[in-house]
């Protein structure tokens, strides 16, 4: 799943069916085994959509999708940290 970060800036292209075939094709098979990618698509599209429904003329900024990605990355990395933390403890329960 290190392949995110590249992934996730092609996401709001991906859903306004903005990209050529080859990389739609690599969004769609990270999508389908990344969950983490998936709820962000699902956090974008759902971003977009209020948003237009508001603004129908203007085109949603991209400080504002960059802003919906960094923070799911953001917290999921802070998740990561605080499990890569609490790893040796819970390895060391293995009795063998
Ligand atoms: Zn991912």
């Amino acid at each position: 799943m290190k392949k995110c970060k590249g992934i996730c800036r092609y996401i709001s292209a991906y859903i306004d069916r903005d990209l050529d075939d080859m990389m739609r094709d690599r969004v769609r098979a990270h999508l389908a085994e990344c969950e983490r990618c998936l709820v962000l698509l699902h956090t974008m599209e759902k971003t977009l959509l209020l948003f237009r429904e508001f603004h129908r003329e203007e085109e949603p900024p991209v400080i504002l999708i960059r802003r919906i990605s960094c923070q799911v990355h953001l917290r999921e990395e802070q998740r990561a940290c605080v499990v890569a933390r609490s790893l040796p403890r819970t390895t060391r329960k293995k009795t063998k």
